[in-house]
């Protein structure tokens, strides 16, 4: 099968789903490769690159998509690239089923077969094409390089003959995949790191990575809001308030709070509300990796930096993977490539979509002339 790759088109996307790299490594499953001339260059590969890669590099969106049998991309399609798509043809490339039905639906119509990567299952088998997980370890490690760039100070205590430093403080909200990789830079750049989540199973995770887990004052035990699977859900109301109380003293004393707490399907809980901000030290900054999903932060303003009246730096980037186009494309590349393994069982080009396999069903959202979302639960862990 011909794979094939175009450049992305929405505004301000610097990854690129195929790298040549990963092109090396769907040749030896038996395919040939194919890309937009530029597809790679602002994530720092070239068309050179590409072509001693045994890349072909094609000159027109028109014509890459003619070319590939699999298109494989990072964002949702656009609607001039929904056009492109054609009856036989799949594509690979995140595309929220939820929000974007009506493309979904068009596609099944044609009879293209969609797979989604956000819909990869959180099985183990499956961790090496987990894109979501890929994609929010960078996002962790970027918030906090953000937040050091918008920092006066070191991050590390120092005793110097200038004088001495304190070491900054850094709150964590959510320990998840992003939380944890924001909690790891942070340790690493000496900073005194805390963290919150209401999975208390993360808290030796958390301890193990040398940040302090902060533990509520809270009758029940710090599970409200931890749901089965893994995922959080709404908290109590007394919860809740426990959370919020323990914040408001911790407020004045961080330097720094990246927060990454999301409940699936639902918009972004509210953590960090507008009096934490005011009392707040000047200098200090806030990264709101749930931005996208309506922000933890009552301020955040989504895809915006501010600044407000009381000298708090406020983050509310939604592309932070973008922000790191070349690591990001490598492994979202990666990604891609290991799904495009199990597609090819034999090695040998020809595609195997086998519905059977839990991997596989349940990131296809559109599949012979049928929308196949949502799928049924996964039968392994
Ligand atoms: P996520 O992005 O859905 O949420 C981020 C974090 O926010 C979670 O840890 C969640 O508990 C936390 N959170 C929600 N509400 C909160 C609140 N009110 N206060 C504080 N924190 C709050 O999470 P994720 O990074 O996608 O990870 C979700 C789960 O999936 C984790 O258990 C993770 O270990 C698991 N996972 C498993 C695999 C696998 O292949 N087995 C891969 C990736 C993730």
């Amino acid at each position: 099968m011909k794979i094939g790759t175009p450049k992305e088109i929405f505004e301000g996307e610097a990854r690129v789903a195929m790298t040549p790299d990963s092109a090396l490594q769907l040749q030896k499953l038996g395919h040939t490769c194919v890309v937009e001339s530029g597809a790679g260059h602002s994530a720092g590969f070239s068309d050179a690159d590409y072509e001693a890669a045994g890349v072909e590099v094609v000159k027109t969106p028109a014509a890459l998509w003619k070319a590939a049998d699999i298109v494989a991309k990072v964002r949702v399609p656009s609607d001039a690239e929904m056009k492109r798509l054609r009856e036989g043809q799949t594509l690979i490339s995140f595309f929220s089923p939820v929000a974007d039905e009506d493309k979904m639906k068009a596609a099944a119509d044609k009879g293209a077969t969609v797979i989604a990567m956000e819909m990869i299952p959180r099985i183990s088998r499956a961790q090496k094409m987990d894109a979501l997980s890929s994609m929010a370890n960078i996002a962790g490690y970027r918030a906090v390089i953000e937040a050091g760039n918008n920092f006066g100070r070191f991050f590390t205590g120092q005793i110097t003959a200038a004088g001495k430093v304190p070491p900054a403080k850094v709150l964590v909200v959510g320990a998840g995949v992003a939380g944890l990789a924001a909690i790891g830079t942070s340790t690493s750049l000496g900073a005194i790191t805390y963290a919150f989540d209401v999975r208390p199973e993360v808290a030796e995770q958390v301890q193990s990575m040398g940040a302090e887990f902060v533990f509520l004052d809270f009758e029940e035990e710090q599970q409200d809001g931890a749901a089965t699977g893994g995922y959080a859900s709404v908290s109590s109301p007394e919860f809740r308030e426990a959370q919020l109380a323990k914040f408001r003293e911790l407020a004045p004393e961080v330097d720094i709070v990246i927060t990454t707490a999301l409940i699936p399907n639902r918009e972004a809980p509210e953590l960090w509300t507008e009096d934490m901000v005011k009392s707040m030290k000047a200098g200090s900054v806030i990264v709101d990796l749930a931005a996208e999903k309506g922000g933890n932060c009552k301020l955040t303003v989504m895809g915006e930096k501010i600044v407000t009246d009381n000298g708090v730096t406020i983050i509310g980037y939604t592309d932070f993977p973008s922000r790191m186009a070349t690591q990001a494309s490598s492994l979202y590349a990666t990604n891609i490539r290991h799904l495009m393994s199990d597609l090819t069982p034999e090695k040998d080009g020809v595609i195997n979509h086998n519905m059977e396999d839990d991997v596989i069903r349940g990131a296809t959202i559109a599949h012979a002339k049928e929308v196949t979302f949502p799928p049924p639960a996964p039968k392994v862990a």
